[in-house]
């Protein structure tokens, strides 16, 4: 059993500019609309994951 329901795609907003996003397998850069958003968050996640232990931890919240 194939999967070919003509639907449309979902459009979902990119995580990280908010532009509309088709929704496909095709999208490899799903959720993100663009190769550049999905590096962009990851920059963005690997910058907390860097953050310098024994730094200002009572701004912290
Ligand atoms: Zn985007």
């Amino acid at each position: 059993m194939t999967d070919s329901s003509p639907s449309t795609p979902r459009i979902l907003p990119c995580p990280q500019c908010q532009k509309p996003v088709q929704w496909r397998t095709d999208n490899p850069w799903r959720p993100f609309c663009s190769e550049r958003c999905k590096l962009i968050d990851f920059g963005d996640w690997a910058a907390e994951n860097h953050r310098i232990p024994g730094g200002y931890d009572d701004e912290d919240m």
